[in-house]
C-alpha cells in the first residue's frame, strides 16, 4: 500500500533457511534437529499476511526429558571449561550473530511482524551485545565470583515480543556462569531461537549446553515440572508468572520471574514538550506497543496536558503502519490475531468506560494483524484500561495537578517495572525518581536497555534481574568453603588427647 520511500527488505535468504528445513521444525536437543516424541507440529503465521510460515513442533513430556538430560549430561564439562573457555563460547555466538545479522533481522520481522528497521538495530545488535558483554564477565567469573557455583540446569521459557532478544537475556548470562540450559521459546515466535541453535552448534558450542523445545504453555508447564531441572527463569504475563511460582513452591527449584507492567510516563508542566512528545511515541508505539515496560500510562500536568494533546494528535497523523520489510514504517503488524481481538475488545471497553479515542488516521494493509496507533483521553484512573496492560499500541492519558499527585496516580497499579519523568527542572525529577514504585526511572527519556545495566520489576512486575553485575547472581549459587587448615605435617591428635 506504500508508493514511497526505500525498497522492502528482500527476505531471499530467510525464505530459502526456510525451504532447506522444508519449513517444519524438530526440537534442537543435543546439538542437533530431532523429531517431536509427538509427531505432532503447530503452525506459526506470519502476522502480516496470514499465511503460514512454517511448522514448529509441539513439545511433550518426552522431549522435555530428552533435553534436560542433554543438559544435564553437558553441565559438568560445561561448568570445568573455566570462565576463560566459556568466553570463547560467548565471543563466537556474538560474532556468530554479527555475520547473520540480516539473516536473524529478516527472519525476526517476517515471524513476529515488527519493522524490520527495528529488528536491525536493535533486537540483533542488542543481542551480539548481551553476548559480547556476558564474554567480558566469563573472563572475570574465576576472580570476581569466588565462592559462587553455577545452579546447574536452567529452564528458560520466553515470550513473543523480542524472542532473539529475550534469548539472548536469559541464555547469556547463563551459560557465562557454567549452567546450561532448555529453553522454550514462545510458540507464536520459535523460529530465530531455533536458527540461533543450528548456527551455534555451527559455531563449535558443545552439545548439550543449549538445547530447544518448542511448543505451546503446556509445554512450558512441563518444563516447570521437570524434575531435573534446577531452576526457572521466565519472561512472559503475570498469570502465567503465578501459576509457575505455585508449581515450582516446596520443589526446591529457584525462580526469577519477568512479568507485565503498566508503565507511568509523567510530563511535567515545565517539560520540553516536544522531547516528550517524541519519547511518547518511543514509549508506545515502538514494537506495537507489546513492551513490557511500555510507557501506557500517560500523566499530564494540567498546564500543558491541551497544547500536549494537539501536538501529540499532530505526531500520529505522520505514522505509517505497514508491512514489517517496508524500511519507511514506523509501526508492522501485532504479533497474532488473538492478541488483535484482545486489544480491540480492551479499546472498546475503554471507550464505553467513558475515554475519548484518537487514532492515526494513516492507512492499514488489508490484509493481516494490523492496529492503528491509538490515544485513549481522559481516562478515568479506575477504569479498566487504566489498569489492565493492553501490551498493544493503545495509550492512555490523564491529567494531575501536583508532584504529589503525580506520585500517587503512578504508584496506583499493582505493577513496578519501569517509569518515565519528564522535566526541565532537575530537582523536581530527582525528587520524583526515588518515590515511584519501579525497578528502572528514565528521566527526560524512555526505553533506555543496556546489557551493563540489571532490568527487572518491582511488585507484579516480578523479581530478579537481567544484565549487569546482579544478572550473574542469578545464575549462581553461593557456596561456604571452610574447615580446618591443612594438617600434613602436624602429627593427628591421639584419642586421648581430644577427650
Ligand atoms: P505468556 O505468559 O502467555 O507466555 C509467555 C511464555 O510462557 C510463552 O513461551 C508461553 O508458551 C509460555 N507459557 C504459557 N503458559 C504457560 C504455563 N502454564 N507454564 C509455563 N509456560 C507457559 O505471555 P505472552 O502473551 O507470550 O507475552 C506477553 C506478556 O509478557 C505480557 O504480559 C508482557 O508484559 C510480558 N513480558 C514481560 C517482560 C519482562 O521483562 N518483564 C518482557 C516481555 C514480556
Amino acid at each position: 500500500t506504500m508508493d514511497y520511500g526505500p525498497a522492502p527488505e528482500a527476505d531471499g535468504e530467510a525464505r530459502a533457511w526456510l525451504k532447506r528445513h522444508d519449513a517444519t521444525f524438530g526440537h534442537f536437543i543435543a546439538g542437533k534437529f530431532v523429531a517431536p516424541a509427538s509427531g505432532k507440529h503447530l503452525a506459526t503465521i506470519e502476522p502480516a499476511t496470514g499465511t503460514t510460515l512454517a511448522k514448529i513442533a509441539q513439545g511433550i513430556a518426552a522431549d522435555v526429558e530428552a533435553a534436560v538430560g542433554a543438559a544435564r549430561s553437558a553441565q559438568s564439562s560445561w561448568a570445568k571449561l573455566g570462565g576463560h573457555g566459556r568466553a570463547r563460547h560467548l565471543y563466537a555466538l556474538a560474532r556468530m550473530l554479527q555475520r547473520h545479522a540480516r539473516l536473524f533481522a529478516v527472519l525476526e520481522a517476517i515471524d513476529n511482524g515488527k519493522s524490520i528497521r527495528e529488528t536491525r538495530d536493535l533486537d540483533v545488535p542488542l543481542a551480539a551485545r548481551h553476548f559480547l558483554y556476558h564474554a567480558g564477565w566469563a573472563q572475570l567469573q574465576d576472580r570476581e565470583f569466588v565462592d559462587h557455583v553455577p545452579v546447574g540446569v536452567i529452564g528458560q521459557i520466553i515470550p513473543w515480543n523480542f524472542p532473539l532478544l529475550m534469548l539472548a537475556w536469559k541464555i547469556a548470562p547463563a551459560l557465562a556462569t557454567g549452567n546450561t540450559v532448555v529453553l522454550k521459546p514462545a510458540e507464536f515466535t520459535s523460529l530465530t531461537a531455533l536458527l540461533f541453535a543450528e548456527l551455534a552448534a555451527e559455531a563449535g558450542l558443545p552439545p548439550g549446553v543449549l538445547n530447544v523445545v518448542t511448543g505451546d504453555g503446556a509445554t512450558g508447564a512441563l518444563l516447570v515440572e521437570n524434575s531435573g531441572i534446577d531452576k526457572i527463569a521466565f519472561t512472559g504475563s503475570t498469570e502465567v508468572g503465578r501459576l509457575i511460582r505455585q508449581s515450582t513452591a516446596g520443589s526446591g527449584k529457584s525462580l526469577t520471574l519477568e512479568l507485565g507492567g503498566k508503565s507511568p510516563f509523567i510530563v511535567f508542566d515545565d517539560a520540553d514538550i516536544d522531547g516528550a512528545v517524541e519519547g511518547v511515541v518511543d514509549a508506545i508505539w515502538f514494537n506495537q506497543g507489546q513492551v513490557c515496560c511500555a510507557g501506557s500510562r500517560l500523566l499530564l500536568q494540567e498546564g500543558i496536558a491541551e497544547t500536549f494533546r494537539k501536538r501529540l494528535i499532530r505526531r500520529m497523523e505522520t505514522l505509517r503502519v505497514g508491512p514489517p520489510l517496508d524500511k519507511a514504517i514506523d509501526m508492522g503488524a501485532v504479533v497474532a490475531p488473538v492478541q488483535l481481538e484482545r486489544i480491540k475488545a480492551l479499546v472498546e471497553t475503554g471507550v464505553k468506560e467513558g475515554a475519548e479515542k484518537y487514532q492515526a488516521p494513516g492507512p492499514l494493509p488489508a490484509e493481516g494483524c494490523f492496529y492503528p496507533p491509538t490515544l485513549l483521553w481522559n481516562v478515568h484512573p479506575s477504569s479498566t484500561v487504566a489498569i489492565e496492560e493492553i501490551f498493544g499500541p493503545v495509550l492512555v492519558a490523564m491529567t494531575f495537578r501536583t508532584p504529589d499527585e503525580a506520585v500517587m496516580l503512578a504508584n496506583n497499579t499493582r505493577y513496578g517495572l519501569a517509569a518515565s519523568v519528564w522535566s526541565e527542572t532537575i530537582g523536581l525529577a530527582l525528587d520524583i525518581a526515588p518515590k515511584l514504585q519501579a525497578g528502572v526511572v528514565w528521566v527526560n527519556a524512555t526505553n533506555l536497555f543496556d546489557a551493563s545495566v540489571g532490568f527487572g520489576g518491582y511488585r507484579e512486575s516480578g523479581f530478579g534481574r537481567e544484565g549487569g553485575r546482579e544478572g550473574l547472581y542469578e545464575y549462581l549459587k553461593p557456596k561456604a568453603w571452610s574447615g580446618r587448615k591443612a594438617r600434613a605435617k602436624v602429627p593427628p591428635p591421639s584419642p586421648a588427647a581430644s577427650h
